[in-house]
C-alpha cells in the first residue's frame, strides 16, 4: 500500500458539499449509522482510555447503529436502535467541528467538518507520530484494499483531487478489522442501561449532543472488557466523570470553530493571514502538537 496523502485529508474531513455523489459510500453496511457524521474512525477500548488518561475525554463522541432487518433491536426516542443482547451497539470516535479547511487537491478553503486533530492548513494529523494515533487511521484503507472495496482514496482521485492510491497491495500486518464478533468489547461496545438514554438517542442522531450523552458512552467504552459484554460499573462511572470533567485545548478549540463557521461547504471569510493567526490562536497556541511537514 503506497498513498500521496499531502494536500489531501480526504479520509479526515466531510466533504460531501465539494462533491456529494462522490463521498456517499461511508454508510453502505447493513446496519447505517444514526448520526450523519462522515467517516467516523472507530476508536479501540485502549485509546478511549488513552485519551482519557490525557486529559482528552472531550475529544470522543458516540455512534449508534440502525438496526438491519431481522436484527434485535431496542426502540428509544421513538427511534429503534441495533442492540447486542439487549443492549445498544455503539462505537467511539473522534469529534469532527467545522474548520476552515482545503483537502483533496482544491485551493479555497471551505467551511467543512474535519477531525479534531487535522490541522487546517497543513492539512495533517496532529497526532500522527504519537502512541494515541488511532489503529483505524493508521492501517487506513488497508481492510478497504483486502476486501476489495472502494476507497476514499480512489473516491478523491475520482472527484479530480489528484492521483492517491499508488499501490494497492494491503499492508501483510493489518489489525482486525473494527466491526465482527471479535469486536465486542474492543470497538464495539454495548450500552448497559438503554432505560438512561431518553433524550441522548434523539441528540446523537440531530447531531446536538451535549458533553454529558458523550461522557457516558465514553464511560462505557473504557469499562468494557474485550471479547465479552460486561461492562466494569466503577470503571464506567470512574471514565464517565473523567469524560465529563476534561477541559483540553482540543474540546475548547471545538467548540470555538463550531461558533465561528460558516455555513457547511461555504468558502470561509478569511484571507491567508487571518486563517493562519486564526489556527494559530485557536490550536497551536491552546496546546496543539505540531505537525512534522511532508518533507519527513
Ligand atoms: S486522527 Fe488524524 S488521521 Fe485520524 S481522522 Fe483524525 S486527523 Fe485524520
Ligand atoms: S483519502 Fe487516502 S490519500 Fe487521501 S489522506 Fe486519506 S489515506 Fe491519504
Amino acid at each position: 500500500m503506497k498513498l500521496r496523502c499531502e494536500g489531501c485529508a480526504g479520509c479526515c474531513v466531510d466533504w460531501r458539499p465539494l462533491a456529494p455523489e462522490a463521498a456517499g459510500s461511508d454508510r453502505a453496511g447493513r446496519r447505517p449509522p444514526l448520526d450523519d457524521v462522515y467517516d467516523l474512525a472507530p476508536l479501540t477500548r485502549d485509546e478511549v482510555v488513552e485519551f482519557l488518561d490525557r486529559g482528552l475525554g472531550d475529544v470522543m463522541t458516540p455512534r449508534l447503529f440502525e438496526p438491519a432487518e431481522g436484527d434485535d433491536r431496542v426502540r428509544i426516542d421513538g427511534i429503534d436502535l441495533a442492540t447486542v443482547d439487549g443492549s445498544p451497539a455503539f462505537v467511539i470516535g473522534l469529534r469532527k467541528p467545522p474548520k476552515p479547511v482545503a483537502p483533496i487537491g482544491t485551493d479555497e478553503p471551505r467551511w467543512l467538518d474535519s477531525c479534531v486533530f487535522l490541522d487546517p492548513l497543513t492539512l495533517q494529523c496532529r497526532i500522527h507520530d504519537d502512541d494515541a494515533y488511532p489503529r483505524t487511521c493508521s492501517a487506513y484503507p488497508g481492510h478497504n484494499l483486502a476486501l476489495d472495496a472502494e476507497t476514499e482514496c480512489e473516491r478523491v482521485e475520482a472527484a479530480g483531487g489528484g492521483e492517491r492510491l499508488l499501490d494497492d497491495d494491503p499492508p501483510v500486518d493489518l489489525p482486525a478489522p473494527a466491526f465482527g464478533p471479535q469486536a465486542l468489547g474492543s470497538t464495539v461496545f454495548a450500552y448497559p442501561d438503554p432505560d438512561d438514554l431518553a433524550g441522548a438517542v434523539a441528540r446523537i442522531r440531530d447531531g446536538g449532543t451535549t458533553a454529558a450523552d458523550r461522557a457516558r458512552f465514553v464511560g462505557a467504552a473504557a469499562g468494557s472488557r474485550p471479547g465479552s459484554l460486561s461492562v466494569d460499573r466503577d470503571r464506567m462511572a470512574e471514565a464517565r466523570d473523567r469524560a465529563r470533567e476534561a477541559d483540553s485545548w482540543a474540546g475548547r478549540a471545538i467548540r470555538e470553530w463550531s461558533g465561528r463557521a460558516g455555513d457547511d461547504g461555504v468558502v470561509a471569510d478569511l484571507d491567508a493571514d487571518d486563517r493562519e493567526a486564526l489556527v494559530r490562536d485557536l490550536e497551536d497556541d491552546a496546546g496543539a502538537p505540531a505537525t512534522p511537514g511532508w518533507e519527513t
